[in-house]
Formats: C-alpha cells, sequence, structure tokens
C-alpha cells in the first residue's frame, strides 16, 4: 500500500487533508507538531481527528520556535482581533514554519518509505503567510528532490498540497462530503484554555464566513457554546444537599452543584439529564453561591471542567471558606482553587453505540490532561468497573502512563443503578481491590435511595 505522511496540526484544513489522503488510498503517517503554539488546544484536536479519521501512526514532535519568538502565536505579542492591513503578513505568522514542518516530515517520509508529504496550505483564504503559496510548495519539492538519501535513489516524495487553490468553503463542502468532524478540529490563533474559539482573530472570521458561505453552522462553534460562559454563569441542572456518596470524603454533608453539559456520553451515565440531554439554565454565579449550605461544596457534572465560569464559582466558594471537590472526567485541565479533584477517567465499558461511539471513544482519556490534574491538585481516581477482569486490565495499563497515584487513592466503584446488582459487583471486585491495595468505592446514595436523581 502507497504510504503518506501527512501534516496533521488540529485545524480545519489538515483534518481535510488526513481524509483525502485516506480516501486517495494512502496509509497515512500522521506529524503533529508542538512549536511552542499559545493554540495548543490544536494538538488535541489533532489526536481526536487522527483517531477519529484513522492512522497508521501519529508522531508528535516538539521544536521550541518560542527561542526565537517573532510572531504572535510564539511570543508575548497580542493576537489581533481586527484584521490585518491589506498585503501586510500579519504578526500570527510564525518565522519559516512551513520550511520547518515539511523538513522534519520529509525526515519521517524518509523512514517510513512514504511516496508523499501531505500538508493542509492554501493560498486563496489564508492570512497571506508567504510559505502557503504555490511558488513555496514548488520550490520545497525542488528541494525535496535533492535533499533526501530516498529520493536521491529514485524514490521520490510528492509534496501534495491539494487545498492550496481552493477556497474555504469549497474545502469545507469536500471535508462534509469525505465524514470529517470539523466540531473535532480546532482553528483559533488564541483559544480560551477549554479550547473554545475567541471568534475574533482572522483565523476564525475566516472560518465562520466560510461556514456561513455553505449554510452550515460551524460545529465547533455548537461544541464550544456551552463552553463559554459569558457574564459568569454556569448551565444548572440542579443544586441539592445530601452526604457524599463517594470517594474517600464520602459520609460528608455537603451542597451538591451539578453543571449541566458534558463532552463525553457514557453509555451508562446515571445523570443523562446533565449528558446526554442536558437540562436546566444558566444561573449566576452569585446565585449558585447562595444557595450552598454546607461548607464541603461538591461541583459535579456533566463536566464541570468545561466552563470557563467555574473558575469565578470555585473562587467565590473559597473565598467564603468553603471545602470544594470538583468531580470530573479528566478529560479538561483548568487551574482552580479545589481542595480535592475527584478525577473519573472512562473505561472502554462506558463508550455508546450509534453517533456518539467514535467521539466518546477518541476523547474519553487524555493522558496529558489526567497527567496535569495529577500533578497539580489533590486527586482521588475513581474507576467505575463493569466487567471486572477487562476493566481491572485496563486500569493497570492506564496508571502505568501517569504520574504516580497513591494505590489508596486509586477507588473501584461498580455499576449499577440498584442495590442488588451493585453488590454482586462489589463482591466480585473485593478481592482484585485487596490484591492491588486500592479501594472499593461506596456509592450510599443509590444504596440508601436507589436510583434517584438529588440524592
Ligand atoms: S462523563 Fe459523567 S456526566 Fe458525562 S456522560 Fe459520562 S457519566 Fe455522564
Amino acid at each position: 500500500m502507497k504510504r503518506a505522511v501527512v501534516l496533521l496540526s488540529g485545524g480545519l484544513d489538515s483534518a481535510t487533508v488526513l481524509a483525502l489522503a485516506k480516501q486517495s488510498g494512502y496509509e497515512c503517517h500522521a506529524l503533529t507538531i508542538e512549536y511552542g503554539q499559545r493554540h495548543i488546544i490544536e494538538k488535541e484536536c489533532a489526536q481526536t481527528v487522527a483517531k477519529t479519521i484513522g492512522v497508521a501512526s501519529h508522531k508528535i514532535a516538539h521544536v521550541d520556535l518560542r527561542l526565537f519568538g517573532g510572531s504572535a502565536l510564539t511570543d508575548d505579542i497580542d493576537v489581533p482581533k481586527s484584521g490585518t492591513g491589506d498585503g501586510e503578513v500579519p504578526v500570527t505568522y510564525v518565522p519559516a514554519r512551513n520550511t520547518v514542518f515539511l523538513s522534519m516530515a520529509l525526515a519521517y517520509a524518509e523512514v517510513v518509505g512514504a511516496s508523499a508529504i501531505f500538508v493542509g496550505v492554501n493560498a486563496v483564504d489564508y492570512s497571506g503567510y508567504p510559505d502557503c503559496r504555490p511558488e513555496f510548495v514548488t520550490a520545497f519539492q525542488a528541494l525535496a528532490r535533492v535533499a533526501t538519501k530516498a529520493t536521491v535513489e529514485g524514490h521520490e516524495v510528492v509534496i501534495e498540497a491539494p487545498l492550496i487553490n481552493m477556497g474555504k468553503p469549497e474545502i469545507i463542502r469536500m471535508g462534509i462530503e469525505l465524514g470529517v468532524d470539523y466540531g473535532e478540529t480546532s482553528s483559533c490563533y488564541d483559544p480560551c484554555e477549554s479550547g473554545a474559539p475567541c471568534g475574533e482573530c482572522d483565523s476564525c472570521r475566516i472560518r465562520q464566513k466560510a461556514f456561513s458561505d455553505i449554510g452550515e453552522t460551524d460545529p465547533r462553534l455548537s461544541f464550544c457554546r456551552e463552553l463559554k460562559t459569558t457574564g459568569a454563569t454556569l448551565p444548572i441542572c440542579e443544586i441539592f444537599d445530601s452526604v457524599q456518596g463517594e470517594g474517600i470524603w464520602a459520609g460528608t454533608p455537603s451542597t451538591f452543584v451539578r453543571v449541566s453539559g458534558c463532552n463525553l456520553r457514557c453509555s451508562w451515565c446515571d445523570t443523562p439529564y446533565a449528558s446526554w440531554n442536558p437540562e436546566g439554565s444558566p444561573l449566576s454565579i452569585t446565585d449558585i453561591v447562595n444557595q450552598t449550605v454546607h461548607n464541603h461544596v461538591v461541583v459535579t457534572g456533566g463536566e464541570p471542567m468545561m466552563f470557563e465560569a467555574i473558575e469565578d464559582l470555585t473562587k467565590r466558594l473559597k473565598s467564603l471558606g468553603r471545602t470544594v471537590t470538583i468531580e470530573t472526567a479528566g478529560t479538561f485541565f483548568r487551574r482552580l482553587p479545589a481542595d480535592l479533584v475527584s478525577i473519573s477517567p472512562k473505561l472502554a465499558n462506558s463508550t455508546p453505540v450509534g453517533e456518539w461511539k467514535a467521539r466518546h471513544e477518541s476523547r474519553r482519556i487524555s493522558i496529558d490532561n489526567l497527567s496535569k490534574l495529577i500533578e497539580t491538585y489533590n486527586v482521588q481516581l475513581k474507576f467505575v468497573v463493569d466487567h471486572i477482569h477487562e476493566d481491572f486490565a485496563e486500569i493497570e495499563s492506564l496508571i502505568r502512563l501517569l504520574p504516580h497515584v497513591e494505590p489508596g487513592r486509586i477507588l473501584v466503584m461498580a455499576q449499577g443503578t440498584d442495590a442488588g446488582s451493585l453488590h454482586q459487583k462489589e463482591r466480585e471486585a473485593l478481592p482484585h481491590v485487596m490484591e492491588r491495595g486500592w479501594r472499593l468505592c461506596p456509592r450510599w446514595h443509590i444504596d440508601l435511595f436507589g436510583h434517584q436523581r438529588g440524592t
């Protein structure tokens, strides 16, 4: 099978090019380059896109272009939000970036025996970068012919830039036909920490105009709409008082604040009103704080870490001297004033069938974000187990990839929504937990109240 290296930034163009290379019959080897850019969310998007579209390998290379700076993407220069002058190369241009990237792709192509390098440069709807023009690609093609052992021995590597003369609307139309999920891509030069686009930079404006030109809504915006809570509000589906039923602080009287909205769709989700069918409405931080009664406040979901306003909420709670637990699946990272972060990475047993399958599967584990959470916070890792042998094996493989967590902070909670099946699975899990020095995690709200909302 013919092979190609595909430069995959995680943006709209590179995802389209990957889908095109795949459709053209190439075995694709994706290459993502972390160059010190401020829009690092692209790397996570690249990982998701690579999994969804399917690649033979995906390498992430590190080249620190911050060393030189000279760009709003790699230096302390503001990203312009009001367009750039006609004919000017904007400050978002990164000096010689595509020369560096294509050079690395050429090296990788030689190693994997690729006959093509796919790159998503585009000279029509672009920001005016010199290394996105046809003459640049032609010149690099000439260089490639004389640059490597493989090419001088007659194994040509063709630089494929299939989007170079296409307008952005045309690119998107083609990508949609190829099945690209643009909700998984990020093009913004200045996204917020959650990955939501700023909507104002050059790249956002070109992208949004292109979607509107073809009468479509950018799925990235609808994915991120829930992330951007302006005016310090949070979508809340319930606030209630109970005892914490799970984890190392089980039994503590607590106020639960449940944020509505989730980036995952677990097959067995016991709070579908915060994920599959999100309910509730935006509440101001003041209204939320005023409804908290107990010293211990559990901010849960859904996925609370998706929302920027969670930072305001936790700061307000801490300023009032409250103890704050955040419950998260660990797919996002934020710096918050939390006393305990209860991370519940979702195992393969959570993956649903149907249209959410690929998205859930590609998002449910982020080694980067799990590692940062573990290194930053007082954590517990809570795993929901269903199929004992497979699930314990998966937990062990996962924790080998993460920073060390004390065995007593690794909690195993049985899947089940009635006390009978819960206890049966707990009995099955018990010897495996004891053997490893982990903890069996209670699920008191099921034990005490059954599968009931607001408990
Ligand atoms: S992460 Fe939590 S809220 Fe989201 S779907 Fe899974 S169980 Fe439900």
